[in-house]
């Protein structure tokens, strides 16, 4: 039996080497290895691509946000209200700048932050939102903006996993004030090492993200603030370049994948998929189920050379990093029943059609608590 990936990202770079090498090959014949022509380039037709004026990369996507907090100006003091299931970098980049995460649970159908839960949560030193649009599904922005607007907040999406989702026909990247992405290499764009970028149609935003990513200096040797050194690589551009062709083919795949697990699962007693939110298109970088046997059902999995993957086992209010913040088990209880239900099985478009009847088969197989 050959052993299934969650994600099989090895076998994606094995399939693009050509061109991954060619692209190598003229980086390094070009002599121009930081801030060159390829980030111009991949800059440019990202901004395009996703309808924004502004697209800055950046070395990875947690320093997007970082420097995109930083840009907004939020420090010591200020309170940035976010969803506490999520990866810990959302919630390390608000504690990076000094202001304080506060935590709102989540929709219990699309895993991400519940914005009827947002209001009672902002108070005077409030100054942002961070909604994340996990696992590739944009969250409900309308909402979103309608209470931002109204306490005059910033809106940052953190649109880490969800390169290519829509949401009323705009891009994710387009949704908010600014938003931020991470081309690691498992997702659904990325590339062979770190990388990030924000995006943004605020274009004094813009500007003060290009300086802080860039030692706080636009002339050479000249600096007008206290910034970072945090640029993506001519090298990943060039790659990213050559991943940018194919992302839109690889998200369908993820989509009819997703589908097929739906249509094969959905009268199986011990597996909850929750539907698609309304109005968008959710880009699967992660395939999760909820079940009430979830750690029977992944060992159950494993036998058969199948991985699965818990996103995520702690909710961030109830990290040991933020005790001090005084959330007790029980405060976020949506989020805290994900965390003991759900769990991710493999889809990406290097899973091959075998293979996820082979997943689905065993899902089918599992006889439940006997
Ligand atoms: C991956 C990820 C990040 C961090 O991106 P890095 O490039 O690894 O720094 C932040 N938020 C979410 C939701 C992510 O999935």
């Amino acid at each position: 039996m050959e052993f299934i990936p969650l994600v099989n990202v090895k076998q994606q770079f094995q399939d693009t080497k050509h061109s991954i090498l060619s692209s190598i090959e003229k980086v390094i014949e070009s002599g121009q290895y930081i801030l060159g022509q390829n980030v111009l380039e991949l800059e440019r037709k990202l901004a395009e691509k996703l309808g924004v004026s502004d697209v800055i990369t950046v070395g990875n996507g947690t320093d997007a946000l970082v420097l995109t907090l930083k840009a907004y100006g939020i420090t010591y003091g200020d309170e940035v209200i976010t969803t506490p299931y999520t990866f810990f970098a959302t919630a390390e980049a608000i504690s990076r700048v000094g202001a304080i995460p506060v935590f709102v649970d989540i929709d219990s159908q699309t895993y991400n932050i519940d914005p009827k839960k947002i209001e009672e949560k902002i108070s005077p030193a409030t100054k942002a939102i961070i909604p994340v649009h996990l696992f590739g599904q944009a969250a409900d922005m309308d909402d979103i903006n309608t209470i931002a607007d109204k306490y005059k907040l910033i809106v940052i999406e953190d649109a880490c996993q969800a390169f290519g989702a829509t949401y009323k026909g705009k891009y994710a990247g387009n949704l908010g004030n600014a938003a931020c992405f991470s081309f690691f290499p498992t997702k659904n764009l990325g590339t062979i090492g770190d990388g990030g970028m924000i995006t943004t149609s605020d274009q004094e935003l813009a500007k003060k993200v290009r300086l802080l990513r860039q030692h706080g200096s636009q002339v050479k040797y000249h600096h007008q603030i206290i910034g970072y050194n945090s640029r993506l690589d001519e090298l990943h551009a060039s790659i990213l370049l050559e991943m940018l062709e194919k992302i839109d083919v690889w998200n369908e795949k993820r989509r009819e994948m997703a589908n097929y697990y739906r249509e094969k699962l959905q009268h199986v007693p011990y597996i909850k998929i929750s539907p698609e939110g309304k109005d968008r298109t959710h880009v699967y970088h992660l395939f999760c189920i909820e079940s009430p046997e979830r750690d029977a059902l992944m060992k159950w999995l494993s036998q058969f050379q199948i991985q699965s993957a818990i996103y995520y086992p702690c909710p961030l209010h109830l990290q040991e990093v933020y005790s001090k913040l005084n959330y007790r088990p029980g405060d976020l209880p949506v989020a805290e029943k994900m965390a003991s239900n759900l769990f991710a099985v493999p889809i990406g478009p290097f899973l091959k059609k075998d293979e996820q009847e082979r997943v689905i088969a065993a899902l089918l197989a599992f006889g439940g608590a006997t």
